[in-house]
């Protein structure tokens, strides 16, 4: 299978290929740009049906963490890595430990986090073989309580504050009491979210394909639990995606009728034409993106010694540049897609680097 010639390869700096025998690692590791800084991404561990699945996977998502770094205003590259296994019956320390080895042997050119299917455990099994992980180490938060590393409570602050701001400029409302929200996934992130919404008042109706996720929603909050396949169809005034990928596509929005959708899911456009599609249907769509920085903002104080405070500012920048992304689309009558990856563009270059990033958008 070939890398360059790739559809979703988009100039990337290097690829790796990873393989330990004796645990069974397969993984990718893709450093999609270091001009800001390091590239910086989560490490995800899905069972791809195929090499093929994973490849595109982590050379879409290198790309994406490039342009949220940007947009979220880090000095940080665009990387990621993916695991090819089951996150609840493959992992073991030696697998874990081999997949450390291979962050380390990139000297710093690619930092790891949590992603979907790893969590601090995980983090914290990297930290034993490589220095170049964030999100393994406790530290304090708002109140003064100390947490772990995990990142996802940041990136949930980041969507509640997004999905507020989306509400507001297209149902032109400022509260949350009684919205309706269809919530895919309800793992790190999601029930982060759904924890949010609730204490705000919203109405959740949510999915998961993993029981006891379900079964801890509906123990802890009052939500209405529907099949992962009926999420799409109902009639709701937000759609947040927290679980894949992809799930935007033309299949999809034959049923999806929510006038807002905003979510932590990464890559959630199936085609880039998706989102003029939503433009068109006056769907107002928050870029995942930019929505989802939370995690990458946290992690990079997380690593360069910021406060809790300094985080929680940051992570509530996100509506402001939800904000102007929502305005300026509304004045060009252009996709938020399209303005997002301006706006990151438009960031790199103004970063005074000597030669202008080119992605083909
Ligand atoms: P997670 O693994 O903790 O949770 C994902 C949940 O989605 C799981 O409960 C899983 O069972 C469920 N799921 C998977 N496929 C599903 C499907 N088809 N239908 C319904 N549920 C499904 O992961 P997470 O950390 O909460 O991340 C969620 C999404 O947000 C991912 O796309 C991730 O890349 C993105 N994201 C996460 C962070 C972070 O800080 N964790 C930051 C940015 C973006």
């Amino acid at each position: 299978m070939s890398v360059f010639a790739h559809p979703d390869f988009d100039q990337h700096e290097q690829v790796v290929y990873c393989h330990d025998q004796a645990s069974g690692l397969k993984a990718i590791i893709a450093i999609h740009n270091t001009r800001l800084g390091p590239a910086l991404g989560g490490c995800r561990m899905f069972p791809y049906a195929t090499e093929n699945d994973a490849l595109r996977d982590v050379l879409r998502l290198s790309r994406g963490m490039t342009l949220k770094s940007s947009l979220a205003g880090l000095p940080l590259g665009g990387g990621k890595a993916v695991i090819i296994g089951d996150p609840h019956t493959g992992k073991s320390p030696a697998l874990l430990q081999a997949m450390g080895d291979f962050v380390e042997s990139l000297g710093g050119r690619y930092i790891t986090a949590a992603d979907l299917g790893t969590g601090d455990a995980e983090m914290q099994a990297f930290a034993q073989r490589t220095k170049h992980v964030v999100g393994a180490s406790p530290r304090a938060t708002l109140d003064g309580s100390i947490t772990s590393g995990d990142p996802s409570p940041s990136t949930a602050l980041g969507v509640f504050v997004g999905l507020q701001e989306a509400v507001r400029q297209r149902l032109g409302r400022n509260d949350l009491a009684g919205l309706k929200v269809a919530l895919q996934g309800v793992g790190h992130v999601g029930m982060g979210l759904a924890r949010r919404l609730k204490a705000a008042g919203a109405e959740l109706w949510v999915c998961d394909i993993f029981d006891a996720n379900v079964q801890r929603a509906m123990d802890e909050l009052d939500v209405h639990v529907v099949r992962p396949q009926d999420i799409y169809g109902l009639d709701v005034d937000v759609f947040a995606p927290c679980a894949m990928g992809g799930i935007l596509n033309e299949q999809t929005l034959e049923v999806l009728r929510a006038p807002v959708i905003a979510g932590a899911a990464n890559n959630q456009l199936a085609t880039p034409e998706i989102g003029e599609m939503l433009r068109q249907r006056n769907q107002l769509w928050a870029p995942d993106y930019a929505i989802n920085a939370g995690g990458i903002i946290d992690v990079y104080y997380q690593s360069s010694g910021g406060s809790a405070a300094q985080i929680d500012s940051h992570v509530r920048g996100i509506s402001d540049t939800l904000r102007e992304i929502f305005s300026r689309a509304s004045a060009s009558d252009e996709p938020t897609s399209v303005i997002a990856d301006r706006l990151a563009l438009e960031r790199i270059e103004a970063s005074g680097q000597p030669e202008a990033l080119r992605l083909h958008a």
